[in-house]
């Protein structure tokens, strides 16, 4: 990868503040690029992120996101849509209520950041990354509404491709496996051997393929959904 090349990108990471988004966050900040965090929780002080409290469930919070990111910085150039929450609940209990939010939550704002995302790329191009996950492709069980927003984000990921290639604007999505957040430490053996890669993943898994994906040699890659598992999703689970 080319020396240098992040250097002074504006990058937004929705839901930076912690998990995944905060090692994309960081990842670019490391790179040198000038990153902006929007989140509903406030994100850890230990870098110099530009931080903005935005519920991107909400087309106005996002809205005025975007009305910000102009005044200051006055285009952008990498977006990465991360921000989203999971609520597993029996099919026989979803609510309409749950639904919206997930789908609000983890899709629509896929809709509104990128298509505000034009006009502050238009100019200069620009890359966008969606994370969907694999259960984009793969369940569980009550997990219908996470499910189907994933896959939602996978789709829109491949139309957004076409439609934005005028642009110069790639759309690529990655579709994390488990990605532990919490206290890798506590894995058991059978978490990590169960994986063709023999250990589970890490955000900066995720983070390394975003910055494949947006790195300025990319220009090929381009629609794809990119699944970074450690083989869990290609291995055979029948029982003996
Ligand atoms: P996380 O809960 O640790 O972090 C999510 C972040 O998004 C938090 O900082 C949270 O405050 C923020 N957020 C939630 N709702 C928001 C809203 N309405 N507006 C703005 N910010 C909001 O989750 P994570 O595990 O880091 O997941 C990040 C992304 O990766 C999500 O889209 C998730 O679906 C996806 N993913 C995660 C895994 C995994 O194993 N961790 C696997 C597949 C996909």
């Amino acid at each position: 990868m080319k020396e240098n090349q992040f250097i002074d990108k504006v990058v937004l990471v929705t839901g930076g503040a912690s998990g995944i988004g905060f090692e994309i966050a960081r990842a670019y900040a490391n790179a040198m690029a000038k990153v902006i965090i929007a989140d509903i929780l406030p994100a850890k002080q230990e870098f110099a992120f530009d931080f903005i409290h935005a519920d991107v469930s909400s087309a106005e919070s996002i809205s005025t996101l975007f009305i910000y990111i102009k005044t200051k910085y006055e285009r952008l150039d990498i977006l990465i849509n991360n921000a989203g929450i999971s609520i597993f609940t029996p099919f026989e209990e979803l609510t309409v209520t749950i639904w919206d939010k997930i789908i609000n939550t983890n899709l629509r704002s896929v809709f509104l950041c990128s298509q505000l995302a034009i006009p502050l790329m238009r100019k200069q191009g620009g890359k966008i990354i969606n994370i969907a996950s694999t259960r984009a492709i793969m369940s569980e069980e009550d997990t219908e509404a996470y499910s189907a927003s994933k896959g939602g984000i996978v789709a829109i990921t491949h139309a957004l491709a076409i439609s934005l290639s005028k642009y110069n604007i790639q759309v690529n999505c990655i579709s994390p496996g488990w990605i532990e957040t919490g206290q890798y430490k506590a894995l058991s053996d059978i978490d990590h051997s169960q994986h063709p890669s023999g250990r589970v993943g890490k955000p900066a898994d995720i983070a390394r393929a975003c910055l494949y994906l947006t790195s300025t040699e990319n220009e090929f890659v381009n629609g794809t959904n990119l699944i970074v598992d450690g083989g869990m999703t290609i291995k055979m689970i029948y029982e003996d």
